[in-house]
This record gives C-alpha cells, sequence and structure tokens, in this order.
C-alpha cells in the first residue's frame, strides 16, 4: 500500500510569488507534481509551453472540455484556464505530492470533488508591496497592473469566505517557502496519510 497522494492548492493574487514558491517545492521534493494548466493566454515573458501552461486556442480549449479532460475550469482575466484531470489520477497511482497553482474558484471546484485536498492561502504583505512586485515585474502594462490589484481585492475576500485551510504571508521568500514546506511535513502526518506496518493495525 501506498501513501494517500496530497493535492495542496495554493491560490494567490497574481504576483504574489505563488508560481516561485510551488516551484521551489516542486524542485525540492523529487516526485512531486506541479499541475501544468491549460490556458487560453498568450504566453508572458520568458513562459515555455509545457512547463508554465500548455498554451491552446479556444477551440481547442472547448473540445477539452467536452471531453471531460479538466477537473475544474475557469475564465479569469478574460482568458480560460483548466487543470488537467490526468495530473490528480497520476498523484494518485503514485501517492505523490501534487501541486495546483490555480485560483480560488478552481481551489473550491477541486475541494469539493477532493475533500481532503489542502488549500494554502498566499498573501503579499500589503497591497502596497503587491503592486510593486507587479510593476517590477514589467511583463504588464499599466491598466493591467490595475486589473490585477482589483482582482486581488477579490481573490483575497473570496479567499477568506471559501475558508482556505492555511495562510502563508510571502514577506520574505524563504520564511514563507518555510511555512510552506511546514504545511507539507504536517499534512504528510496526517493520521491516515501513510500506511502503518501490519502489526500496528488496520488505518
Ligand atoms: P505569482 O505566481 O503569484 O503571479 P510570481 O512567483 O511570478 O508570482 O512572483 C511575482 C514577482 O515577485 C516575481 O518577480 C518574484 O521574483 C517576486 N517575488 C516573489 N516573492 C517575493 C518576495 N518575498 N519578496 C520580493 N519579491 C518577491
Ligand atoms: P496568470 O495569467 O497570472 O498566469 O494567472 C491568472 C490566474 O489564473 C491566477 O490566479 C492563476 O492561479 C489562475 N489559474 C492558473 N491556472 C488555472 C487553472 O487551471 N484553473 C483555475 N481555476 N485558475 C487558474
Amino acid at each position: 500500500m501506498s501513501n494517500k497522494p496530497l493535492l495542496l492548492i495554493l491560490s494567490a493574487p497574481s504576483g504574489t510569488g505563488k508560481t516561485t514558491l510551488a516551484r521551489r517545492l516542486v524542485t525540492a521534493n523529487p516526485g512531486a507534481i506541479f499541475s501544468v494548466s491549460y490556458t487560453t493566454r498568450a504566453p508572458r515573458g520568458a513562459e515555455r509551453e509545457g512547463f508554465d501552461y500548455h498554451f491552446v486556442s479556444g477551440e481547442k480549449f472547448e473540445q477539452m472540455i467536452a471531453a471531460g479532460d479538466f477537473v475544474e475550469w475557469a475564465h479569469v482575466h478574460g482568458h480560460h484556464y483548466g487543470t488537467p484531470k490526468q495530473v490528480i489520477e497520476e498523484a494518485a497511482a503514485r501517492g505523490a505530492l501534487a501541486l495546483f497553482d490555480i485560483d480560488v474558484q478552481g481551489g473550491e471546484t477541486i475541494k469539493k470533488q477532493h475533500p481532503e485536498a489542502v488549500r494554502a492561502l498566499v498573501l503579499p504583505p500589503s497591497l502596497a508591496e503587491l503592486e510593486r512586485r507587479l510593476r517590477a515585474r514589467s511583463t504588464d502594462d499599466d491598466a493591467t497592473v490595475r486589473r490585477r490589484l482589483h482582482a486581488a481585492r477579490i481573490e483575497i475576500r473570496l479567499a477568506r469566505s471559501a475558508g482556505y485551510e492555511y495562510w502563508v504571508v510571502n514577506d520574505d521568500l524563504d520564511r514563507a517557502y518555510g511555512d510552506l514546506e511546514a504545511i507539507v511535513r504536517a499534512e504528510g502526518c496526517r493520521a491516515g496519510r501513510r500506511p502503518l506496518a501490519a502489526d500496528l493495525g488496520a488505518p
């Protein structure tokens, strides 16, 4: 018998640092899976096909919805984003840690289907700091930054009312990463997560 998979959903307003944190966690945990979403938006900056996202046309995305290829999909900032079902299947088969870098509505949908999934909200230290980071990233124009800040307020409110299990404030990257590692470690010790020796009794 293998471990039960850990489905860890990371949500955050865009620019908060969740991709940086999620990538680091996947790199540090051999066997972990980073869920690469499908999106109809164009690549930004140095983003790579199949690594950051699978970039597809609206038509292809519709075909995938019809084929039932997504565990959830949503319309965010005028584009479609979807999480492939295959990631959950692979995590279940291997008892692996799977990381989902998705928005709050996506997190809620996965949580409804997989109540054992764990959701963490990554927060900026303040909205002013989030604005500074978005401008420093300099991949978005002024109107986009404003739109993302407005969306950030809504996203934080939504996550709080959706009852995300953990909050990680990304003030200092190393400290926030330590918090995330602590969550993974604690969740790994959750009763029933690991198989016990036969002579310790059934779980
Ligand atoms: P998201 O995936 O939430 O949109 P990113 O991981 O792309 O965010 O990070 C947005 C920007 O903020 C990047 O330039 C990243 O290097 C920077 N960043 C992330 N965490 C911190 C931090 N704790 N302090 C300062 N800058 C950070
Ligand atoms: P960005 O365009 O900045 O990469 O992402 C915009 C938002 O879409 C972010 O909040 C990101 O977490 C979310 N997102 C990315 N992939 C998915 C997905 O597969 N499903 C959902 N619901 N949201 C996603």
